[in-house]
């Protein structure tokens, strides 16, 4: 069976003035007993126990900041600003009385059970699920979020084998963000047009910001503007999935990584956002797609980029682009990006599958964006980053 592990973001419900200070009596702590942590040196560390350090934190909870502290990517930081408490899979509970879930764990003033609401319809199967005990729990953290608190749930669940014959191809670009076709006959497009202009907006106030030196105002745009990308992504992998489904085929793409080195474009064209290909986060698309279409029992694989928007998908003789149209010397005429989907989706050399599991690490860092970790995980800080001018 195929596993694919989930974040699901569950708001805690009507939090009154207590829990709410306690929730952040517990991160202030957890945070300080991190970079207690952190101030003694690796070595000395990994011997650490709950017993010899000194903490209100529930021993459950002070573990896991010790485990930490101590992991791959805990042993990295120097200092956190922030640290989330997380609490380890065999100490929290989801409980259910009437409509309304709730969440039981250890806090510093003995086990709570607080009422979580759910942010999206669609997390309610998997909720059942974990009532149910059928999926794997992870751990939980408490998150403090615009000014709500979150508990971030991590649970693994099992999605159908992917065992699709056929494959439809997808086409990145950015007057069109993604057109997705199968081998032969029509494709469905989404357009770039309106995400240009907004970019534009977005890069305009930007500019106004950095010349005003506003700059927490300038950081607070960037973050809105990043949720703004997000929320586009996710709409338009769930309409490619809708496709993919509808076909009943697995979905390749390009493999972008290293485009930006080896994609021409103008000077012109990149120092203005609606054009440049630089900042539009393709590989959150890549990520959202990914899982999605995991959790429908297809797969996302990635085919090499050279030729794709060259050749002709009729007859795979080498033809000329200009704009949005392509013709090739047999004289069949394409769509320029339409041509490139087909040549995506008619691939049958090599390709390589995207790892989930590498997937599900991603997941489980951007819960953490925003740099509530005091840190930007290392893989999204390239693709994600935006460029200031
Ligand atoms: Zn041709």
């Amino acid at each position: 069976m195929a596993k694919v592990t989930r974040t699901i973001k569950l708001k805690f419900h009507n939090l009154n003035k207590v829990k709410q200070l306690l929730f952040a009596q517990m991160t202030a702590e957890n945070t300080r007993l991190a970079n207690e942590l952190l101030a003694i040196p690796y070595v000395e560390r990994r011997e650490v126990t709950t017993a010899k350090i000194i903490t209100p934190l529930k021993s459950a909870l002070a573990n896991q900041t010790i485990r930490h502290t101590i992991s791959a990517t805990g042993r990295k930081v120097k200092h956190y600003k922030c640290l989330p408490p997380e609490i380890n899979k065999q100490n929290w509970k989801l409980e259910k009385r009437g409509d309304t879930y709730s969440l039981s764990f250890p806090t510093i003033q003995g086990d709570k059970r607080v009422p979580v609401a759910i942010a999206s319809l669609h997390w309610e199967p998997i909720l059942e699920q974990t009532l149910a005990g059928e999926v794997e729990k992870g751990s939980v953290k408490l998150i403090y979020h615009r000014k709500r608190w979150y508990a971030y749930v991590s649970v693994t669940v099992d999605v159908p084998e992917a065992q699709a014959q056929k494959r439809v191809g997808v086409d990145r670009g950015q007057n069109n963000i993604a057109v997705v076709a199968p081998a032969q006959g029509f494709g469905k497009f989404h357009s770039g047009k309106e995400v240009m202009h907004r970019r534009r907006y977005f890069q305009k106030r930007r500019k106004e910001l950095q010349e005003a030196k506003k700059f927490r105002a300038l950081k607070k745009w960037n973050k809105k503007e990043r949720r703004w990308m997000e929320s586009v992504n996710h709409t338009i992998s769930r309409r490619l999935v809708r496709f993919a489904q509808f076909h009943e085929a697995d979905v390749a793409i390009e493999d972008l990584e290293g485009c930006r080195e080896t994609m021409k474009q103008s000077k012109r064209n990149r120092s203005d956002a609606g054009q440049s290909r630089h900042s539009w986060s393709f590989y959150s698309l890549e990520q959202k797609l990914g899982y999605k279409l995991a959790m429908e029992g297809l797969k996302l694989v990635k085919v090499p980029a050279p030729y794709t928007s060259k050749s002709c998908s009729t007859c795979g003789t080498i033809g000329h682009r200009h704009k949005h149209d392509f013709n090739c010397p047999h004289g069949h005429y394409h769509n320029a990006d339409l041509n490139a989907s087909h040549n995506i989706a008619q691939w049958e050399g090599f390709y390589c599958s995207l790892e989930l599991h590498r997937d599900a690490a991603v997941m489980v860092s951007s819960a953490t964006e925003n740099g509530l970790l005091g840190t930007a995980p290392s893989l999204m800080n390239d693709s994600l980053r935006f460029r200031s001018e």
